[in-house]
């Protein structure tokens, strides 16, 4: 298949050298986008996300915006990519090995490319069960940065357990997961962590509060502990392409009615809707 690399589509073929300050610090940024039915799904979101993130890090991307989305399409297309993700990252470049950023002629390496990808319908409708995990990563979690080996041991664990995550708690408080954000259900009332520095501002995330509100369902932005979990009336997660998941039990507490809740099951409805509607127009 086709690769996008800086402005130009190639073939897919390894061209990133071992001295690639991603390969060597992590020292980058990345985005997974969601395509259903050939459509990029909150693409723009995505990139300015992306675009943040670089910011954050001090990174330059080598593309703009409007070029990138000309490139990102043409891809899924040369590619024939129908159900599936794009993925994109950006890093600092290739440069002799040192910690401090390499000199202002170093390009920054920017790549992409598709991955079939089908939604977890299943998971969706039947739910999946969840472990804790100490959420031990740095502070600047906002950042959607390469550095992912917290990340990795914790879905490891998850996978260890037949669980679909692996939830983070820091402290007594719960703030994602390891790979998507963690929604809880109380009494009618939806709580997340807020976005701040220490998850990630999921762009599925946004979306679910977006549809809560179109359903009269409100939302609390706030922090809620390991106790309010397991006391919770529903759990679910939530990333692109996994959509909306149900946790029906967390370690060995089973939640709520152990099968999935009402209003995860609203949620998964209208969620699905809108990209019925996305795809249609
Ligand atoms: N939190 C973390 C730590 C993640 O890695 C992801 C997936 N990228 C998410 C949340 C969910 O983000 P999104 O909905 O943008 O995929």
């Amino acid at each position: 298949s086709k690769m996008l690399w800086n402005g130009s589509i190639i073939d897919r073929d390894s061209l990133i050298d071992i001295e690639d300050r991603g390969y060597q610090f992590g020292d980058g940024i990345y985005e997974v986008i969601g395509v259903y039915d050939g459509n990029f799904f909150m693409l723009e979101e995505h990139l300015e996300r992306l675009e943040r993130s670089a910011k954050e890090i001090k990174l330059t991307l080598p593309l703009h915006s409007n070029d990138l989305i000309k490139k990102l399409k043409q891809l899924i297309e040369v590619n024939q990519l129908k159900e599936g993700i794009v993925y994109l990252q950006v890093t600092r470049g290739t440069a002799e090995r040192g910690h401090h950023f390499p000199s202002n002629n170093t390009t920054p390496n920017l790549v992409a490319y598709t991955k079939l990808e089908e939604t977890m319908k299943k998971e969706e409708d039947n739910g999946g069960i969840a472990v804790l995990t100490e959420d031990i990563r740095w502070l600047r979690c906002d950042i959607k940065t390469l550095n992912l080996l917290p990340n990795v041991l914790a879905k490891q664990k998850a996978v260890e357990h037949q669980a679909v995550e692996a939830i983070f708690y820091r402290g007594d408080i719960i703030t994602e997961a390891s790979s998507s954000n963690v929604f809880i259900v109380k009494d009618g009332e939806v709580y997340t962590h807020p976005a701040n520095h220490y998850i990630l501002n999921g762009i599925t995330r946004r979306k679910v509060i977006s549809i809560c509100k179109d359903l009269q369902i409100k939302v609390n932005e706030e922090t809620f502990t390991v106790q309010d979990l397991f006391s919770a009336d529903e759990v679910f997660v939530t990333a692109t392409k996994l959509d909306v998941v149900p946790i029906l039990k967390v370690d060995d507490k089973i939640i709520g009615t152990g099968s999935p809740g009402k209003v995860a099951t609203e949620i998964i409805r209208a969620f699905r809707n809108t990209i019925e509607e996305m795809i249609e127009t």
